[in-house]
C-alpha cells in the first residue's frame, strides 16, 4: 500500500473528507449501473469513466486484489418491458424482454470497453437477485418500515426518523414536489414502492405479496449488500440519482438491517449536457456511446474511446460538462501528444506513475491538475530525458491510455532491439575508455543506416540518440 492520502467530497455531508477504508484489505464501492433497454447516451458513460478512475486510484493505493467495485445491470424495468414489446410483438414477453435486455447489456460492455475502462469486480444482474430483494422487503415488514396496501408493499418514510438526510429534502419538499403522484392508498404520498404485482402479461416472480416485480431502489439495496455487505465504503452515480434513488436506497438498507450508515461516502457526478440541458433519453438530445465511436455523430468522424474518455475527464467531475467537437478535438490532440512524447519507452511492470499526478487525482480527483502535471512531463521527454519517458508512459498507462493509440504506424514504430543493444555495449565501451570498440560498433551501425549522436543527459550522464541517416 502506498502512502497516498485520499479526500473525496462526501455528498452526504457536503464536504470533502479524508478517506479511511473500513478495511483496507477490501475497500467496496457500489455505483448504479445502466437500466438495459436502449443504447447508452455519452451522457451515461460519465459515471462510468469517473468511477473507472477511482477504481484506479483505490487500486493503487490499496492494492489491485484489495478493491471491490460492484456495478449492477438493471435489467427488470417497465421500460424494458415497453421496449420488448414495441420491438418484439410476435415474441412471447418473457423471451422478448430476453432479446432487449441481453443485447442492450452486451452493447453497454463492448461500449465501455472500448471507453478504455475496467471492467468491475461484480457486474450482478437485478433479475439474480430477486430472493435477497424478497428478503430485505420481508425485514422492512417485520421491522414495520413497510406495509401492503392496494396490491403493492411501500416503504413508510415517517417510520424513518431522519429520512431526507441525503438530498436535504424534508417531508414537506417531497409533498410539495410535482413528480410525487397523490395516492390514497398511501400512508405518506412519498412512500415508495418495494414490490408490486404483475398483470398476467408482465413479468413477475412469486412472492409472500403475490406475483410480481421489485421498485427500482430496493435492486441496489439488495445487490451492495450481497457483495459488499451492510455498510462499505463508497457509493457513486450521477447527481439525478441523490434524490429518490439514493435517498430511498439509504432508507431500505439502514431500516432493514437496523444500521447507521450504508455507505461512508457518497459521489455524485455532474450532468453532461447539450447547450446547457443534461443530456437524457426523455429530452432526445443525446447522441449513443456507440455512435461517437462508430460513425460522424459529432464532428464528421468517429473518435477513438481513448479520446472520449479523455474529453470527459478534463473537467472535474462534479462540474457540469458542456460536450462539444472543440473538446473532443482538444482531447485528441493533447493524448497524441502525450503519445508522441511517451515513444520509445520502455516500461516494465515495476514502473510507478507519477507522484504528483498521484497527488492531485487523490485530491477528489482532480483530472485537470494531474493533466498539467503531466504536460510537463511530457515536456521533459520530448527534451529527450528518458526517465521522464519513462515516467509519461507509466502513467499514460496507469490512467488506462494506450501509448500509441493515435499515433500513425510510422509514429508508433518501436526501436528494433538490436539497435538499443549496440548502443548500450558502445556506451559501456566508451565508459571503459575501449575507443577502438565503441568505433566499430557505430561503424557497423552506420553501414545499416544508422548515424548516433552523443550528448549528456540532466545528471551529465553520456547518452546517446539515433536515426537513420537520409
Ligand atoms: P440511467 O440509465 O438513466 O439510470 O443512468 C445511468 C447512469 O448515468 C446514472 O448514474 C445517471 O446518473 C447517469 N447519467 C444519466 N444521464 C447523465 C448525464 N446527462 N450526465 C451525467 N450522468 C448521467
Ligand atoms: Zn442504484
Amino acid at each position: 500500500m502506498s502512502g497516498t492520502p485520499l479526500s473525496l467530497y462526501n455528498t452526504l455531508t457536503r464536504t470533502k473528507e479524508a478517506f479511511t477504508p473500513l478495511d483496507p484489505d477490501n475497500v467496496r464501492m457500489y455505483v448504479c449501473g445502466p437500466t438495459v433497454y436502449d443504447f447508452a447516451h455519452i451522457g451515461n458513460a460519465r459515471p462510468v469513466i469517473v468511477f473507472d478512475l477511482l477504481f484506479r486510484l483505490l487500486r493503487h493505493v490499496y492494492g489491485a486484489d484489495k478493491v471491490t467495485y460492484v456495478r449492477n445491470i438493471t435489467d427488470v424495468d417497465d421500460k424494458i418491458n415497453a421496449r420488448a414489446l414495441r420491438d418484439f410483438p410476435d415474441l412471447p414477453l418473457n423471451e422478448a424482454i430476453r432479446r432487449v435486455t441481453e443485447k442492450t447489456e452486451s452493447q453497454f460492455l463492448s461500449d465501455v470497453a472500448a471507453l478504455g475502462t475496467l471492467e468491475p469486480t461484480v457486474q450482478p444482474r437485478a433479475t439474480d437477485n430477486i430472493a435477497e430483494m424478497q428478503a430485505l422487503i420481508a425485514d422492512l415488514i417485520a421491522r414495520e418500515h413497510a406495509y401492503n396496501a392496494n396490491g403493492e408493499v411501500l416503504f413508510a418514510v415517517d417510520s424513518m426518523a431522519d429520512y431526507g438526510q441525503l438530498s436535504g429534502r424534508n417531508l414537506e419538499d417531497n409533498l410539495a414536489g410535482a413528480r410525487i403522484a397523490i395516492d390514497a392508498h398511501k400512508k405518506n404520498p412519498a412512500d415508495f414502492v418495494l414490490w408490486k404485482q404483475s398483470a398476467e402479461n408482465e413479468p413477475g416472480w412469486d412472492s409472500p405479496w403475490g406475483r410480481g416485480r421489485p421498485g427500482w431502489h430496493i435492486e441496489c439495496s439488495a445487490m451492495s449488500e450481497r457483495y459488499l455487505g451492510q455498510t462499505f465504503d463508497i457509493h457513486g452515480g450521477g447527481l439525478d440519482l441523490i434524490f429518490p434513488h439514493h435517498e430511498n436506497e439509504i432508507a431500505q438498507s439502514r431500516c432493514a438491517h437496523g444500521t447507521e450508515v450504508m455507505a461512508k461516502v457518497w459521489m455524485h457526478n455532474g450532468f453532461l449536457q447539450v447547450e446547457g440541458q443534461k443530456m437524457s433519453k426523455s429530452l432526445g438530445n443525446f447522441v449513443t456511446i456507440n455512435d461517437l465511436l462508430q460513425t460522424g455523430a459529432m464532428g464528421g468522424h468517429a473518435w477513438h474511446g481513448e479520446v472520449l474518455r479523455l474529453a470527459m475527464l478534463m473537467t472535474h467531475y462534479r462540474e457540469p460538462i458542456d460536450f462539444s467537437v472543440k473538446r473532443l478535438e482538444e482531447a485528441e490532440s493533447k493524448l497524441r501528444d502525450w503519445q508522441r512524447a511517451a515513444r520509445g519507452a520502455e516500461t516494465g511492470e515495476a514502473d510507478e506513475p507519477d507522484a504528483s499526478v498521484l497527488r492531485e487525482l487523490a485530491d477528489d480527483l482532480n483530472f485537470h491538475r494531474a493533466s498539467v502535471a503531466l504536460d510537463l512531463i511530457a515536456k521533459k521527454a520530448n527534451r529527450d530525458e528518458g526517465h521522464a519517458r519513462q515516467c509519461l508512459a507509466a502513467t499514460l498507462q496507469f490512467l488506462g491510455f494506450s501509448l500509441d493509440s493515435l499515433l500513425t504506424s510510422d509514429e508508433g514504430w518501436e526501436e528494433p532491439p538490436h539497435i538499443a543493444a549496440a548502443i548500450a555495449d558502445r556506451l559501456a565501451a566508451l565508459n571503459a575508455k575501449d575507443f577502438a570498440k565503441a568505433d566499430t560498433i557505430r561503424k557497423d551501425l552506420a553501414e545499416q543506416g544508422i548515424a548516433l549522436m552523443d550528448y549528456k543527459d540532466e545528471a551529465g550522464a553520456r547518452q546517446t540518440k539515433w536515426e537513420i541517416k537520409r
